[in-house]
């Protein structure tokens, strides 16, 4: 281990020095040999490290967990967690250790955090490991999530460790390791909220305040300002997700972040058709995390966040819960404004123009025009991310691509005549609205044929078709000459998609 690499991350480690209680320290699992697969180069710069010095053995023994780098303070994070529903208190990082933290080029504090790093007090029965397939997946997956302007959680590199690890067949082992804004999570709180120590709930919620919402110190209720604050991140951060068709697949409150970036990778996919009743996981077989259902899984989790802070809001419990209720249930005005900005932006109906300023309702019937696009699309399985990109091409004169998605055109044709006559009561020409709608309606997403094609090769050892699909996600709203089969759907041999936790 050379001294360079070894003292070239500046850690400076506030969640171990400020929240004893809410970690175990912990050491990684040695990787037998461990290969760098890929690493962010881009991502390493803006944390001021060296992409080539991580590149080095040295490098690698870091990133992987076999080195502890001068220092870092190796945590396994204690948290509880709701999983479809049902309260776990013992979840915590089972596979998973908090390196420390970074201030970046920007000044930002970043987590740094191995995943598949070897059991930790929380393993309860799993191996401690993780698979190159689902690791490979987070990365891909965040980084276009990344470029599409959503808040997220990063890798800054996938390693093979060497190992062969157990699954449904033997799987080569991997570790990720993972850029955050923070590890904190509902999840986190409600660990806090059940050791019986008031104290740590408070010092966990000045601790978030600080390094999330620093403003909301400084009300009249600064717990109450912090709530209000992750509901306005989540509302925000869940809106884009649907926006785009995110389908996350596992928002139980262990997955949730207080920063508001989206976090844990798993079982989460692309929609293809519009259908809010979409679910790819093979163990959601409630349909819980259900496309359509996201907005509402995240307020009911912040109802368990607002639960674990009800004592800090006030000495009146009536009256706590009272405030928390308001804040929580401004959620849905929230979201819908977010969802709604963002749908007139998707159909070039840029800002909304609303009927009076205390209200959500449109007062030129976009609202109706929206919700008969979507109706049309569900009814006719349309293809959500083709349609809209295809619908700019309609404002330049061009709608025989998007006529082609609609198995019976005359509906949609009805629809068009009517969202022309909006578009061209907005005072822009057709070339703004094209220019416009290209920047918020990506063609490339992470196709689900893409990235299992790509994962697959890669658990072969050809990296190349995972470095393509990076390549061509990295740009999401920039159409590129021979990069047409990114913008089309899987052909119908692909069949119905099934996605798992890869645990
Ligand atoms: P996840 O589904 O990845 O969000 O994980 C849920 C919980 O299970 C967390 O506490 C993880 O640390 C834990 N976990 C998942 N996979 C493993 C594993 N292979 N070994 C130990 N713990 C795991
Ligand atoms: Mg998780």
């Amino acid at each position: 281990m050379s001294a360079v690499a070894r003292s070239s991350f500046a850690f400076d480690n506030s969640y171990v020095r400020e929240l004893e209680g809410l970690y175990e320290p912990w050491q990684a699992a040695t990787a037998p040999s461990p290969r760098l697969l890929v690493l962010n180069e881009e991502l390493a710069v803006e944390l001021g490290l060296d992409p080539s010095a991580l590149s080095t053995p040295a490098g690698i023994d870091v990133l992987v967990g076999n080195v502890v780098s001068d220092g870092a303070e190796p945590v396994a994070m204690a948290y509880s967690g709701h999983q479809f529903g049902n309260f776990s208190p013992h979840l915590g990082d089972g596979r998973a250790l908090l390196l420390g933290e970074l201030l970046d080029s920007g000044g930002q504090r970043r987590d740094l955090h191995l995943k598949g790093s070897g059991r930790t007090p929380f393993a309860r029965g799993g191996d401690g490991k993780a698979a190159v397939g689902p690791m490979l997946r987070e990365y891909v997956i965040g980084e276009a999530m990344h470029a599409l302007g959503i808040p997220t959680t990063r890798a800054l590199a996938v390693l093979a460790t060497g190992d062969d690890i157990a699954r449904d067949t033997m799987l080569p082992g991997a570790v990720l390791t993972r850029i955050a804004a923070s590890h904190l999570r509902v999840g986190t709180f409600q660990y806090a909220a059940t050791q019986g120590d008031p104290m740590l709930v408070r010092r966990l919620a000045d601790y978030a305040i600080a390094r999330h919402y620093p403003a909301a110190a400084r009300g009249d209720n600064p717990y109450l300002t912090f709530f209000e604050s992750v509901v306005e991140a989540q509302a925000a951060l869940v809106a884009r997700w649907m926006l785009v068709g995110f389908i996350h697949g596992v928002m139980n409150t262990d997955n949730m972040t207080i920063s508001g970036e989206t976090i844990d990778y798993g079982p989460c996919a692309f929609m293809d058709a519009f259908d809010p009743g979409t679910v790819f996981s093979s163990i959601d077989h409630g349909a819980r995390y259900a496309y359509g259902n996201q907005p509402k899984i995240a307020q009911w989790n912040l109802a368990r966040l607002a639960e674990t802070m009800l004592p800090l809001l006030g000495a009146d419990p009536d009256a706590s819960v009272a405030a928390a209720t308001a804040v929580l249930q401004s959620f849905g005005v929230r979201y819908q404004q977010y969802w709604s900005a963002g749908m007139h932006a998707k159909l070039g109906l840029h800002p909304p123009t609303y009927r009076d300023a205390a209200s959500d309702e449109t007062a030129d019937g976009s609202d109706e025009l929206i919700a008969e696009l979507l109706a049309l699309m569900l009814a006719q399985h349309v293809d959500y991310t083709s349609c809209f990109r295809a619908l700019s091409s309609a404002v330049s004169g061009d709608d025989a691509t998007v006529r082609s998605l609609f198995t019976e055109p005359v509906a949609f044709d009805a629809w068009s005549t009517r969202w022309h006559r909006q578009l061209s009561t907005r005072s822009r020409n057709p070339d703004q609205i094209v220019e416009s709608m290209n920047r918020v309606n990506p063609i490339y997403i992470p196709r689900n044929h893409h990235v299992e094609a790509a994962l697959a090769a890669a658990t072969t050892d050809d990296m190349q078709p995972f470095e393509r699909l990076l390549d061509v996600l990295a740009q999401p709203f920039s159409e590129r000459p021979g990069l047409e089969d990114f913008a089309t759907q899987a052909p119908s041999g692909f069949g119905n998609y099934r996605t798992f936790c890869g645990t």
